[in-house]
């Protein structure tokens, strides 16, 4: 497909401007596919994800299409989330996209005071980028006057509809004139988006650019087989390795709350954002990232949607997502803005599936890595520790090699005997025995490899010193 320009699009000079001044220099494939759709007034479904340009997408055809400087806003977008709200109004204000037009776009959500939303609301605006339920709320107390809105977008509206936001979402649309232009934004496509689009547009066009084409191009992905318990110890790697600017998701509130406090207990500067904490601080702790007063920002994956940094060199996924929409918005945390990106995703035994799977779908290699080795002569910040998880079969059985072999007169029956005794291990924990020569083979239940790795040893056998040693998986 030839390349085509900004210039192609019928956008006008003030931005195509500010968008040269953003640093753009071409169009993104959404932007090529919706921008002379949307510029015709015509309602729009778009799949696209986070990462491919969108905001740019629907953000340029509003300021194209709304006048500036108007009474009431001509234009409304709601989101699943704050940061999202949050977001969207940066990209549209008169720092970026809006620089030369002069639109004003305010953020309207939840969770916060309603003072300064409602004298912003006062001073009047052109575009309006809200959490549904605010809005609504907004607008029930009067403060809010949708009567003069010309274009409505939806943005990640299949979040939205997860969220539950339907039935405020159709409450908005219904305070909204009839005519007007529609245009849905979501990275899938369920049944429920299409029924409401259905009840609420009029012939869009379907715009669907294949994914990925944006988001992971300029990014290096791969995964490292890391048990649980070991995943501290190979993100310290990482991390004293290449001291990057990095955003790491984990799969639960709990383990973000466990992995900050590691963190910091071992010198690095880590923060944390999940749904459970007030929205002040969250705001805080992601303008601290925003600036680099915190190189490492841990999150969960509501916490962390639309989160839209330019320069995190690291998404880590410390706990694999299961889903690969999971995985594409994650992995496109980085990489933004023509930049070079990196994501790393540590990968249990259990999890390795995840990995085949994704890459038939996408198509796209994420290719296996050891952890990264220190430094010459470095030490490790967090230790590696023993992972019997990691290191067991499908039956929980981990391999031991001993230093007794048929040189010291014993046979399978001896040895296990042998091991029983010295490290009290029962009888049915103790698996398949090779025998070798100086040394054996030995499997051993992993509720049990303390004992075989630290017990036995404390033993000798005949008066010989003995040494154990786990073996990787085969
Ligand atoms: P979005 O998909 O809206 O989240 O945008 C992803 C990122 O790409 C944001 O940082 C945008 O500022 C940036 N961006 C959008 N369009 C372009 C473009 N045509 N060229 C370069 N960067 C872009």
């Amino acid at each position: 497909m030839a390349s085509q320009s900004f210039s192609d699009l019928g956008l006008s000079e003030e931005i195509l401007k500010a968008m040269e001044d953003m640093g753009w220099s071409e169009p993104t494939p959404v932007q090529v596919a919706a921008i002379p759709v949307g510029l015709k007034g015509t309602d729009l479904i778009a799949q696209a994800q986070t990462g491919t340009g969108k905001t740019g997408t629907f953000g340029s055809i509003i300021l194209s299409r709304v006048p500036a400087g108007g009474n009431v806003p001509g234009a409304i977008v709601l989101t699943p989330t704050r940061e999202l709200a949050i977001q969207v109004a940066e990209e549209l204000s008169t720092d970026r996209l809006a620089k030369y037009t002069g639109h004003r776009c305010i953020a309207i959500y939840g969770g916060t005071s309603y003072e300064k939303q409602i004298s912003e609301l006062e001073k009047g605006t052109d575009i309006v980028a809200g959490t549904p339920g605010r809005v609504l709320d907004l607008i029930d107390r009067g403060y809010l006057n949708l009567a003069g809105i010309k274009v409505i977008v939806m943005d990640e509206s299949d979040r939205m509809l997860d969220m539950g936001f339907i039935e405020d979402v159709e409450e908005i649309f219904k305070c909204c004139p009839k005519e007007r232009q529609m245009m849905m934004f979501s990275a899938t496509m369920p049944e429920d988006i299409r029924m409401l689009s259905n009840d609420y547009m009029v012939k869009p066009k379907e715009i669907n650019v294949s994914r990925d084409v944006v988001v992971l191009d300029n990014i290096e992905q791969f995964y490292i087989a890391v048990g649980r318990r070991n995943k501290s110890w190979a993100l310290s790697r990482i991390l004293d390795l290449d001291k990057p600017k990095a955003l790491i998701f984990c799969q639960t509130i709990k383990m973000v709350d466990m992995l900050e406090e590691r963190l910091k207990e071992y010198g690095y500067k880590a923060e944390a954002i999940h749904g459970d904490m007030p929205q002040k601080k969250r705001e805080r702790v992601i303008g601290d990232f925003r600036e680099g007063k915190v190189d490492l920002l841990i999150a969960t994956d509501v916490a962390a949607r639309g989160l839209d940094i330019d320069d995190v060199d690291y998404v880590i996924n410390y706990d694999m997502p299961e889903e690969l929409e999971t995985y594409i918005h994650r992995v496109g945390r980085t990489g933004r803005a023509g930049r070079k990106g990196t994501a790393a995703s540590f990968v249990t035994a259990q999890e390795e599936y995840l990995i085949k799977e994704f890459e038939v779908r996408t198509g796209m290699v994420i290719a296996k890595r050891d952890v990264p080795d220190n430094e010459e002569g470095a030490k490790d910040t967090i230790r590696k520790v023993v992972d019997y998880d990691q290191l067991s079969n499908a039956f929980g059985m981990c391999r031991f090699e001993i230093s007794l072999g048929k040189a010291d007169g014993v046979g399978k029956v001896k040895l296990a005997d042998y091991i029983m005794k010295a490290g009290r291990i029962i009888d049915a924990a103790i698996g398949k025995i090779e025998l070798g020569e100086e040394s054996s083979v030995v499997e051993v239940h992993k509720d049990f490899g303390n004992k075989m790795l630290k017990d036995v040893p404390k033993m000798t056998f005949r008066g010989k010193k003995v040494s154990v040693k786990v073996l990787e998986r085969e």
